[in-house]
């Protein structure tokens, strides 16, 4: 039996602003798998959103400072520096080019995200690339969310899924596993929103980005 591999994790978001609910997945999956490493990779801008007002320079800049310091989690430009919109696919492929075919990767998304996979570019080739941990996300009810699914995806899901952070050790890609998390029911509309009405969304986010955000007047209007 080789050694089990320490998987490398990856969690991207349009991190706008970032906050406490990623920062904590982030964290938990990196305590339950053992990760050697996090890229946190704030996206370029999605064709699906309208032109945010904050721009990919300053997300990123605040991704920076809420994670400055910690020991395992690297903030990764590539999808900003690349200038405008990439795939997950082609940033996936890129890190699989990196570390190599052998290395287990593991990407992580909220459930709300994983039930629109079908919608991503590519999204059956995202499964040779990387295994995808899923963090339950509150509104979505615990054990429900797999009936949010479009079929194909749940086929996939069920014969892809394992129980076992092992089993992500094991192989470099391909298996699909939940994660229960601490729900933490933040999201950056709703932080955008405060700013916006004059609330402040202290505690929501480290001190330090919405230090950021006072700073550079950001979600004002
Ligand atoms: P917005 O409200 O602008 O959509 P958001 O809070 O959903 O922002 P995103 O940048 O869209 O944040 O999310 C990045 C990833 O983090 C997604 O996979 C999403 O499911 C996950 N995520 C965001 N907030 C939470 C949370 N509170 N708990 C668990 N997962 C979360
Ligand atoms: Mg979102």
């Amino acid at each position: 039996m080789p050694t089990p591999l320490h998987p490398v994790g990856i969690f991207g978001g349009t991190f706008n602003p970032i906050h406490f609910g990623h920062l904590r997945i982030a964290q938990e999956l990196i305590d339950a798998l053992g990760l050697k490493r996090l890229h946190l990779i704030p996206t370029g801008t999605p064709p699906h959103r309208a032109a945010p007002v904050v721009s990919p320079e300053q997300r990123a800049q605040m991704a920076r400072l809420a994670v400055q310091g910690h020991a395992s989690i690297v903030l990764d430009e590539r999808e900003i520096v690349r200038n405008g919109y990439c795939y997950t696919v082609d940033t996936l492929a890129e890190l699989r080019g990196a570390y190599g075919p052998v290395q287990p990767l593991v990407l992580l998304t909220g459930a709300d995200a994983f039930v629109g996979l079908t919608g991503w570019h590519r999204w059956r080739e995202l499964f040779e690339l990387a295994h995808i941990v899923v963090a339950h996300r509150p509104g979505l009810l615990s054990d429900a969310w797999q009936d949010a699914m479009p079929a194909v995806l749940l086929q996939e899901y069920e014969n892809r899924v394992c129980h076992d952070v092992l089993a992500l050790t094991e192989s470099p890609a391909g298996r699909v596993m939940a994660l229960t998390v601490t729900q933490l029911d933040i999201s950056s509309t709703a932080i955008r929103r405060m700013v916006q009405n004059g609330r402040s969304p202290r505690y929501l986010l480290p001190d330090v980005v919405l230090r950021y955000i006072e700073e550079h007047s950001l979600y004002v209007e």
